[in-house]
């Protein structure tokens, strides 16, 4: 099979690039090596850029009737029991499982005229003539694909940017990882319309509420999940987080507790002739500050964007725009960096903390600094993607 565009990896990186590619009459291949809807660790956290990247891809009003829940700020709590409500000034945050999300933006790639080849796992990447030979397993048998550009889309396991030379020039920006561990909490009391943080000592754990769940994920350092277990260690950091703890007395964890990592951050080139690596395959930030989906999602559309002008203009070599771009994000990096190093610190943590329910002005800039608000996101109807062959938005 032959594409003008080949996409590895169905995340909401992958998807949203070959849905606006689609939609853009570019021919393109989404590739994943899991079946649709499939489960994801995350805090299931939209905020509110990615809110609305996905009302600009037409599909916000669909999730909402797929679960998505309306929050209208943060909730900040700190163990010492200090808390700040943060409002949303423009467009409202969501929060939606991964496994619905990720599957609804599938199926609207597919329903643009994307071709989807689910439970493919590539294994292989190589440079051919002026174009990409792609060799993957599918059910034990191999399949060659061949593109003309090549999007890494596979996440921050992925193996696309060792295959494309761009994991080498990777500047890791610190060095004590966490691991993840969360799930599915039924009967949480007081899960309402704000998406919740607290805070602890080298520990942090979101709260998402869902229809009747709620997604409570905890990052917590590798040697505590390393001594203890993962459901031990989970419990040991609940304890620690007083806005946290007692309301967890009465709930009950339907499914199992997952955990993942090292939740490691890393920035890569982001292009090379014919390829681009957009989502968490181009650069990942700790969840601490809940921004990886709208980056995702703002990656998708930039690198879509170039990627149809190349190919308009006859140069599909030339993906310099979107890596300029993409370069562009290292301040959004180091703004997490410094939220990261506050929000962990007691000390800074303490005053910081009961500051930002009273300030607007500090408030604005925590919200500037994660990825909430800001110029062309702020809910503002941005350029939209030409809905040339699209079938409608598509259902849960
Ligand atoms: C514990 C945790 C909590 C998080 N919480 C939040 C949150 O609340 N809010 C938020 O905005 N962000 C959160 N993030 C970050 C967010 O999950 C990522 O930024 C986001 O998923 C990036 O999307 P992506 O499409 O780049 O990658 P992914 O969503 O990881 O998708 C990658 C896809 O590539 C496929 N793939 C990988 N390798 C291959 C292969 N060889 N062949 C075929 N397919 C392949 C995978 O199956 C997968 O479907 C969290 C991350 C973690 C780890």
């Amino acid at each position: 099979m032959i594409a003008d565009v080949l996409v590895i990896g169905a995340g909401p990186a992958g998807s949203a690039t070959a849905l606006d590619l689609a939609r853009r009459g570019v021919g393109v291949v989404l590739v994943d090596r899991a079946r649709f809807p499939r489960p994801k660790p995350c805090g299931d956290y939209l905020n509110p850029r990615a809110a609305a990247a996905l009302q600009r891809l037409g599909l916000h009003d669909t999730l909402r009737t797929c679960g998505g829940r309306v929050l209208r700020g943060l909730h900040i709590v700190t163990p010492k029991g200090r808390s700040a409500e943060v409002s949303f000034p423009g467009t409202p945050g969501m929060a939606i499982e991964r496994a619905h999300l990720d599957a609804l933006l599938v199926r609207a790639a597919a329903g643009a005229g994307a071709i989807l080849l689910e439970e493919h796992v590539v294994g292989a990447v190589e440079r051919e003539g002026s174009g990409w030979t792609v060799r993957a397993a599918w059910r034990g048998r191999g399949v060659t694909l061949r593109a003309d550009i090549l999007v890494g889309a596979d996440g921050f396991h992925g193996r696309c940017a060792h295959w494309l030379g761009l994991a080498g020039r990777s500047a890791p920006t610190h060095v004590s990882p966490r691991f993840s561990i969360g799930g599915y909490f039924e009967g949480v009391d007081g899960a309402g319309d704000l998406e919740e943080m607290h805070l602890g000592d080298g520990v942090y754990c979101g709260v998402s509420p869902l229809d009747g769940a709620a997604n409570i994920t905890m990052a917590l350092p590798a040697a505590a999940l390393r001594a203890q277990g993962p459901d031990r260690a989970f419990w040991t950091g609940v304890r620690r987080l007083p806005g946290l703890a007692p309301r967890l007395e009465r709930a009950r964890v339907p499914g199992a507790l997952r955990a993942t990592g090292p939740l490691r951050p890393y920035r890569r080139m982001p292009a090379a002739p014919r390829a681009a690596l957009v989502g968490d395959a181009a650069g990942f930030l700790e969840p601490l500050t809940g921004q990886g989906v709208s980056l995702a999602l703002l990656s998708a559309a930039r690198a879509a964007e170039a990627i149809a002008a190349s190919l308009g203009r006859g140069t599909p070599d030339d993906l310099s725009a979107y890596a300029r771009w993409r370069i562009s994000l290292a301040a959004a990096h180091a703004g997490a960096s410094a939220v990261r190093a506050l929000a962990l610190h007691g000390a800074a943590r303490g005053i910081l903390v009961p500051m930002l329910g009273g300030s607007r002005p500090l408030a604005t800039a925590l919200l500037g600094l994660i990825g909430g608000i800001d110029g062309e996101d702020s809910g503002k109807p941005g350029p939209r993607v030409p809905h040339t062959s699209h079938a409608g938005a598509p259902r849960c």
